[in-house]
C-alpha cells in the first residue's frame, strides 16, 4: 500500500483515502517511500504502485538512511 503525506497538515493518508483527504485539505500530497509530489487527484491516481524494494534498497545506499 501507498503512503502520503499531505502537504497541509502534515498527516499521512493512505492511497484510497487520498481523494477523500484532499478534498478537506485542498492541498497535493508527497509519496512517503518515492518523494515525489502529486498536486492533483489526476497525479496521485496514477501512483498505484511505488518503487520496488531493489530500487528503494539502492537509494538507501546512495543517500543515506532517509528520515521518515
Ligand atoms: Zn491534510
Ligand atoms: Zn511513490
Amino acid at each position: 500500500m501507498v503512503s502520503f503525506n499531505c502537504h497541509v497538515c502534515g498527516d499521512v493518508v493512505k492511497k484510497p483515502k487520498l481523494d477523500q483527504h484532499g478534498a478537506r485539505c485542498h492541498g497535493g500530497f508527497d509519496c512517503i517511500d518515492c518523494s515525489k509530489t502529486f498536486n492533483s487527484p489526476a497525479e496521485w491516481k496514477g501512483h498505484t504502485s511505488c518503487i520496488s524494494e531493489a530500487e528503494k534498497y539502492q537509494k538507501t545506499l546512495y543517500k543515506g538512511p532517509q528520515v521518515r
